[in-house]
């Protein structure tokens, strides 16, 4: 009897939320577990079958196994790799270049992503970002067509949006990535767009509670799918099977989490958009928002982050909320508030910042499962005691 069961796909045509709970492992297989076990071991038995299947853990791993499975169902893609973290799949998304190669990347993207780039810049590698959300800038950015287009939608913390069916045809056979990690698959999915591979930071909405950091790429193409776990393996980016089940047993649950979250900045939006205290609400379910339509298009909701330039004193904002902690990151279950200037975005020179829009006023929430009442209500309450 095998170990534990299988990693499957499930291959009848059901609908995401189903895939969600019933892809990626077999219960009636092995023992019958109605979960994928956790698999610790980092090596195997040679005669255990026969062609053996796994060798050492950091090439191959069953937890890891059912939940590349499962998040490849979720977009219909062939494969899917989990890394230790989203940097590590963005690293092996950039170490398919070589020296001369060229990067076109959105302008407003992730800063551990820039960060990124600075190393592949000292590879030869050149990067070049444009405002990827503008048809017009996207399409003098592509002439010359590069090796490799990295697109962020949306953005973080402006909330732009790009259109990547427009991009995949300005782009030609260029490869796309993108980065899908504000949207998650159960809100947009950039394989069906034209994409070639989507990048996730499983950290945030997909694990959803804040307590593992993971990373997955999503992909069809065999060639480039058997460089990427060529290189995950070499380098050793592999998350461990405990984090690999965190990150599984939280995707389970993303539609209804989403669902809540999306209420939750629909509710926050409106609140923020008739308060005196507030500018700018970028929120692309907003039909201010500039993107608002590409979003209604390309996207199932128009997501759970949000961002807002206030009119007081920052720092009053962010100590005088009780129900929105002060943290980086996004996407888990309690609702977060943060000011780029002063935390996420910090380590960005300050004048590359505010050309890029990310002034000090500028205030992101990740709205989390809470009661949307009571999140209004507290948040007003705060913008009310930070009013300068
Ligand atoms: C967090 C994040 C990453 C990096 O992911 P880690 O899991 O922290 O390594 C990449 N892109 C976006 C948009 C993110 O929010």
């Amino acid at each position: 009897m095998p170990a534990g069961g299988q990693a499957v796909r499930v291959l009848t045509p059901v609908r995401f939320d189903t895939r969600l709970v019933h892809s990626g492992w077999d219960t009636r297989t092995g023992t019958g577990d109605v979960v994928a076990p956790v698999h610790v071991a980092v090596t195997y038995d040679r005669f255990a079958e026969d062609p053996p299947r796994y060798f050492y853990a950091r090439g191959e791993n069953p937890t890891r196994e059912a939940l590349e499975a499962c998040l490849a169902a979720l977009e219909d893609a062939e494969f899917a790799l989990a890394f230790a973290s989203g940097q590590a799949a963005g690293a092996a998304v950039l170490s398919l270049l070589g020296p001369g190669d060229r990067v076109v990347a959105s302008d407003d993207v992730y800063g551990g992503t820039h960060a990124l780039f600075e190393i592949w810049r000292r590879y030869g590698v050149v990067v070049s970002q444009a405002d990827l959300a503008d048809p017009r800038a996207a399409e003098r950015a592509l002439s010359p067509r590069p090796a490799l287009v990295w697109v962020e939608t949306p953005t973080n913390p402006l909330m732009k949006i790009s259109d990547i069916a427009g991009l995949r045809a300005l782009a030609g056979s260029v490869t796309i990535v993108v980065d899908n990690t504000f949207a998650s698959p159960a809100l947009q999915r950039p394989i069906a767009e034209g994409a070639d591979i989507s990048l996730y930071s499983t950290t945030k909405f997909v694990a959803g509670h804040s307590d593992v950091i993971g990373g997955a790429l999503v992909l069809d193409d065999p060639d480039v799918y058997q460089r990427l776990a060529a290189h995950r393996t070499v380098t050793g980016a592999v998350p461990g099977a405990f984090d690999c089940f965190l990150v599984h047993r939280g995707v389970q649950t993303l539609s209804v989490r989403i669902a809540r979250q999306v209420a939750n900045a629909r509710a926050l939006a409106a609140a923020l958009e008739s308060s005196p205290l507030v500018g700018a609400v970028h929120y692309p379910g907003l039909p201010s928002h500039p993107g608002h339509e590409v979003a209604a298009r390309q996207m199932t909701e128009p997501g759970a982050m949000l961002s807002f330039t206030y009119r007081g004193d920052v720092e009053k904002l962010l100590a005088s909320t009780r129900l929105f902690t002060a943290a980086v990151s996004l996407g888990g279950v309690r609702s977060f508030i943060e000011c780029p200037a002063l935390m996420s975005h910090r380590p960005i020179p300050r004048d590359v910042r505010l050309s890029a829009g990310l002034t000090d006023d500028l205030i992101r929430v990740s709205a989390g499962l809470e009661d949307p009442a009571d999140l209004v209500e507290d948040l007003c309450a705060a913008l009310e005691r930070g009013r300068s």
